[in-house]
């Protein structure tokens, strides 16, 4: 089975720490969609299995309008496709609109409200609410959707315990099923970064943000979801099966600019570049870079993927020497399987790295 994988690169506004690849141009959606649907039409099949997930994701999926979500789902024409999820703004959400993307296909929905205090959202540029993002995750269940993420950020500028504690509750209150949380990245170049350069905000130190991710877990675990990945926790059967897909080596297709593919043992990916995608597309001379992942590679690929996972990395698959790690206890064995601790989450790239050949 394989995912698909499709790059919305539009954004109304750009948040203050995005350095992602998105565009504020939405007049290129038109060409870019018409681009999109042309690509799916020549590597739909190119994994050569059936589809079982897809993914819209950006950017921000739901600046599009549903007519044409429905264009791109019946381009990828795969009725047999388990979950079909969408990135979402909460600014964008209507009752109309989330009705059309439901019937559209759309079965899951990641909400992107990163917090629920209005001061921490504009420190970082959000162009939404803390209501519009309570109400999103309502209107969202009232049309029938019942396999909702939310996406929350922490380590903020300015943010307190207390806040971080208020926002666990609020999205615990919303009933969701999936919680991503990410601590916030000051990227190189980014308008939030510069003002912390400036002075004018400051970066949460290292043992809060440590104990505002123990705090979440800790939070999460005690109501009943699992923590399948370093930064997600489902319910149980609730887990991302097209992410899931990510870490365990399954093949996806990454369709629009800068999207990846592994087909494996083969990585590609689509030049990052609106008008170089469309006018590549259309012409039918996009050049796509490559890379075939080596067995070294691949190695290195299953450890730092795998140990992210509650599932960790096969114990006869690593070629490394353990034990420090678990006579640490940042590393133990569970039916074969190396898995991380808790403690170890906090230097998780370290150990990682070491791990690595
Ligand atoms: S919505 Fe996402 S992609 Fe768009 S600017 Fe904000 S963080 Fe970046």
């Amino acid at each position: 089975m394989a995912g698909i994988y499709v790059h919305i690169p539009f954004c109304k506004k750009r948040c203050l720490y995005c350095d992602f690849f998105s565009t504020t141009l939405l007049e290129r959606q038109e060409a870019y969609i018409e681009a999109v649907i042309e690509e799916i039409k020549t590597r739909r099949d190119e994994a050569g299995e059936p589809i079982r997930t897809i993914y819209l994701g950006g950017g921000t999926p739901s600046t599009l309008s549903a007519e044409a979500i429905r264009q791109i789902l019946a381009a990828i024409h795969a009725p047999e496709a388990e979950e079909v999820t969408m990135e979402m703004n909460p600014g964008d959400a209507n009752a109309t609109y989330l009705q059309a993307l439901k019937e559209a296909g759309i079965n899951r929905l990641s909400i992107g409200i990163q917090s629920f205090q209005d001061e921490l959202l504009q420190h970082i540029g959000r162009r939404h609410s803390a209501q519009q993002a309570k109400e999103a995750v309502r209107m969202a269940q009232e049309a029938g959707f019942d396999n909702l993420s939310i996406d929350l950020m922490y380590a903020l500028p300015e943010q307190t315990m207390a806040q971080w504690e208020e926002d666990i509750t609020t999205a615990l209150d919303l009933n969701i099923q999936h919680l991503s949380c990410y601590g916030l990245m000051y990227e190189p170049g980014t308008p939030l970064t510069q003002k912390m350069e400036n002075g004018e905000i400051q970066a949460t130190d290292e043992d809060t943000e440590n104990a505002m991710y123990d705090r979440l877990c800790e939070r999460m675990r005690q109501s009943g979801f699992r923590h399948y990945e370093v930064s997600n926790f489902a319910l149980p059967g609730r887990e991302s099966k097209h992410n899931s897909s990510y870490w365990d080596g399954t093949p996806y297709i990454g369709i629009g600019a800068g999207a990846h593919s592994y087909l494996p043992p083969v990585r590609s990916w689509n030049p990052d570049n609106l008008d170089g995608y469309i006018n590549g597309i259309m012409a039918h001379s996009l050049q796509r870079e490559s890379e075939t992942l080596n067995e070294k590679d691949q190695y290195n690929e299953q450890v730092m993927l795998g140990l992210r996972t509650d599932q960790g990395v096969a114990r006869s698959a690593i070629r490394r020497d353990i034990r420090p790690w678990i006579e640490a206890e940042l590393l133990r064995e569970t039916t074969g399987r190396i898995v991380a601790t808790q403690r170890a989450l906090h230097i998780l790239n370290r150990i990682i790295e070491d791990l690595m050949i």
